[in-house]
């Protein structure tokens, strides 16, 4: 381009002409050379059976996915894991938010690793995360020396969808993760009731964490929740707070008595111990063992697993019907009309429920 400036009214300046912007994007990169390959579910069956940890962490991602194409390849992945997955020891760890889960699981973890080698996986099921947003259990910076540990894999809870959504994608999270080679798994779960049970139906031990020096120890702590724990253990048994936990241990041991004998025939055991300086942690974990020792012998560690593979299936098919009623588009516009019918009084819920069924019905013929 002629610029002005080189005219002969400016003697004695001239101007070059320049060069245009420089493209943030380099011209000379192939393109697709970096981008991601989309693996198929060949290759993550492949990934996964190596022990690929990152591969792993795709196919988990997948399980999570609400995307219908993420789905099937998810479902197929874990079709093709099944036959190499379940030769593990599954542990449930619940306690209330503070009850020192995360200490404890850090050093758990780092005890079972060195004790007994192999690797381990920690998982977690929240139902809290949908509505916060993230889950804060399975958190890797709650846990400082396992997430470190070559032989850990940490993966926080599925976040969206309903608790036996996020409860689903975690036990088929187990699948993966034992086709992978984990042979311990953690399932982290905050200690408010449903989500407990969701844990309970997936684990071969249930450990339930709790504190003492809260006034009644059993105050507040409901009965379902004592009657599924296989071992209770009372944390911070340090400092001044020994005879406290002592006293609650106590307390926990005669309140057991009074149920009846669980199917396994394992009385459920109470020890205390202290997470933050890493005491009584080997006898947590001798019980563990024992336990399992005791249920492979009776039959019973594998009566549990059939039981909660079947209890999956009707949970699976429970929330497919309810997220393809929920999800038609009629069925949706509809709910809205019913809801304030409802809700003004126009109609009664039973009504409501019947015609929107009846409708749906009517719409799968
Ligand atoms: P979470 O919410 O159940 O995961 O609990 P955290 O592991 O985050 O622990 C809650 C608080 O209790 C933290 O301040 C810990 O340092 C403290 N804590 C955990 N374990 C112990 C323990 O064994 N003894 C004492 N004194 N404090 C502990």
């Amino acid at each position: 381009m002629e610029h002005p400036e080189n005219s002969p009214e400016y003697e004695g300046l001239t101007v070059n002409s320049g060069v245009g912007p420089v493209s943030i994007v380099n011209p000379y990169l192939k393109r697709g050379r970096f981008a991601r390959h989309q693996l198929t579910a060949g290759d993550y069956v492949e990934g996964i059976l190596r022990g690929n940890v990152s591969i792993l962490g795709q196919a988990v991602t997948l399980v999570e996915s609400t995307n219908p194409s993420h789905q099937s390849i998810a479902q197929e992945v874990i079709e093709k894991c099944l036959p190499y997955s379940g030769n593990s020891v599954r542990v449930g760890i619940s306690g209330v938010p503070g009850a020192g889960k995360s200490t404890s699981i850090d050093e758990f973890g780092i005890h079972v690793l060195k004790e007994y080698g192999g690797r381990l996986a920690v998982l977690a099921i929240d139902p809290s995360s949908e509505r916060s947003k993230g889950s804060i259990l399975g958190d890797k910076t709650r846990m400082e020396k396992l997430s470190v540990h070559p032989d850990s894999f940490i993966r926080p809870s599925p976040s969206a969808g309903s608790l036996g959504g996020v409860a689903r994608k975690t036990r088929e999270t187990i699948v993966l993760c034992e086709a992978a080679g984990f042979d311990k798994i953690f399932v982290e779960t905050v200690g408010v009731g449903q989500s407990e049970t969701a844990c309970h139906s997936m684990v071969d031990f249930f450990l339930l964490i709790q504190l003492a020096g809260t006034g009644d120890e059993l105050q507040g702590i409901k009965r379902g929740i004592m009657e599924m724990a296989d071992g209770i253990v009372i944390n911070k048994c340090d400092g001044n707070n020994v005879d406290k936990c002592q006293l609650a241990a106590t307390q926990f041991r005669n309140a057991l008595q009074l149920f009846p004998m669980p199917d396994s025939g394992w009385q459920p055991k109470v020890l205390t111990y202290s997470g933050f300086y890493a005491l009584g942690i080997k006898e947590i974990w001798d019980m563990i063992y024992e336990y399992i020792d005791y249920v492979k012998k009776n039959g019973y560690f594998e009566y549990r697993r059939a039981e909660q593979s079947k209890y999956w299936m009707y949970e699976s098919i429970n929330e497919q019907l309810r997220n393809n009623f929920y999800q038609n588009p009629t069925i949706a516009d509809m709910l809205l009309a019913a809801e304030k019918s409802v809700l003004e009084g126009r109609r009664s819920s039973f009504i409501a429920a019947k015609q929107l069924l009846d409708s749906y019905f009517a719409l799968l013929h």
